[in-house]
């Protein structure tokens, strides 16, 4: 037989297959000589709280055998989150944490029969996923927006949700001057109310003219009462039906909104494309769509102007990094939705500074300003409706567990681990 350079080095290595065989071979070889060592760190534990602030809100801690701990944040579909999160733990302890997509992907795909296509088990998902980045970032001692590939932008630009019940009353008379104070550049007031006298059917989901000409006042009461400047966008909660979205969406193109969010559920696409093909108001939709599958469907069909995923969760940052760049494959911008605290929303900012087509973040706790101002130890975060990228390693902001603690939900356990 020939000898070639290979069946030299296969002889070579014949007496060390098994525990020497090539691959782990490679590994040690490259283990042992690589000039840049990671940190080898070891996943001892995973804990939960859950706060009530607007809605449910999870955070979870993720504990390792080097003292670091990664943080991360979920939302509205939360409340599952600590029975998930103690079931994937059963995956995770003993692990090393720094694959973040790959633990991602194998935990969604554990859970295919249970749920794993949205709701509580992708939300809990998200939330996890968060505390990885966290901690990646703190285990290599980078921001990680720098672990997505970098920032296109030094700052986010930041939407207040005004959260109000009575926009043309004493509510709007008292917030709104505050919104156009505080730097905001960017509004969003809701219109959908059910307790609207004109209603005429508690059910069903058609707005009496009556009604419509409600929120045509209430919106030109708001845009006459804060700066041109000052983009406007409006929520419909999807509790409309498609004739109303429609009839809505014209009545409002005088006012050139920013957009139209969810004039009707997220269930029917179709639904949503045609409203937007019947205006010139930009519709926005996908708080309530999940993973990359839920917005491939919405960009295919052109049904929405601008994307709002909620991170915390859509699937977590990579997921909704994902999702940004496929939007931006359609020329859409990206706004995500936001209800969470200083944690989630710094979180979120790492992935509005590394995508090009970042349009707006929201801001959603005007009610809670107190809380917001201490829930981490860097305090207020917002500056002139803007937050700074931060530079520090991981998310870049610590949870205040004093402040944070007034929020929890009752019967819920605050963060409690085994070590
Ligand atoms: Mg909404």
């Amino acid at each position: 037989m020939k000898t070639t350079r290979r069946s030299l080095l296969r002889s070579a290595l014949a007496p060390a297959a098994g525990a020497f065989a090539l691959p782990a071979l490679s590994r040690a070889i490259q283990a042992a000589t690589s000039t840049y060592q990671r940190p080898k760190l070891k996943i001892t534990g995973l804990a939960t709280a859950m706060v009530q602030v607007h809605g449910p809100q999870a955070h979870i801690r993720i504990y390792t055998d080097q003292g670091l701990t990664g943080q991360g944040e979920s939302t509205d579909a939360a409340i599952g989150t600590p029975a998930l999160i103690h079931s994937f733990s059963r995956f995770l302890i003993g692990r090393a944490p720094l694959n973040v997509d790959a633990i991602w992907e194998q935990l969604r795909r554990f859970g295919i029969f249970a749920g794993a296509q949205g709701g509580q088990y992708i939300t809990a998902l998200s939330g996890l996923e968060i505390a990885l980045w966290d901690l990646a970032g703190k285990a290599l001692n980078l921001p990680i927006y720098q672990l997505m590939g970098g920032k296109f932008r030094d700052k986010v630009r930041m939407y207040c949700d005004s959260d109000m019940k009575d926009p043309d009353g004493a509510e709007g008379q008292r917030k709104l001057p505050w919104i156009a104070e505080a730097g905001f550049t960017a509004m969003k007031m809701d219109i959908d109310d059910a307790r609207d006298p004109a209603r005429r059917d508690p059910v069903n989901r058609t707005a009496t003219n009556g009604e419509i000409d409600r929120m045509v006042k209430q919106m030109r009461f708001v845009r006459d009462s804060v700066p041109k400047s000052i983009d406007l966008a409006v929520d419909m909660h999807g509790f409309y039906d498609a004739l109303t979205g429609k009839r809505v969406a014209q009545a409002a193109e005088e006012f050139r909104l920013l957009w139209l969010e969810e004039p009707v559920p997220p269930e029917n696409i179709d639904a949503m494309a045609d409203i937007r093909r019947s205006t010139h108001t930009p519709i926005c939709c996908g708080e309530n769509i999940y993973l990359r599958w839920g917005f491939a469907e919405l960009l295919e069909k052109h049904a929405a102007d601008i994307i709002m995923p909620d991170i915390q969760k859509v699937g977590g940052l990579s997921e909704a990094r994902k999702i940004a760049n496929m939007a931006d494959a359609y020329y859409i911008p990206f706004a995500p939705h936001c209800v969470v605290s200083p944690v989630g929303t710094m979180a979120s900012v790492h992935v509005c500074a590394s995508v090009p087509n970042f349009l707006v973040l929201e801001w959603h706790w005007i009610n809670h300003r107190d809380l917001w101002a201490n829930w981490v130890k860097e305090g207020e975060i917002i500056d002139k409706g803007y937050i700074a990228v931060p530079d520090r390693p991981g998310i870049g902001v610590e949870m205040n567990d004093e402040v944070a603690k007034r929020a929890q939900m009752p019967g819920a356990t605050w963060f409690e681990h085994k070590t």
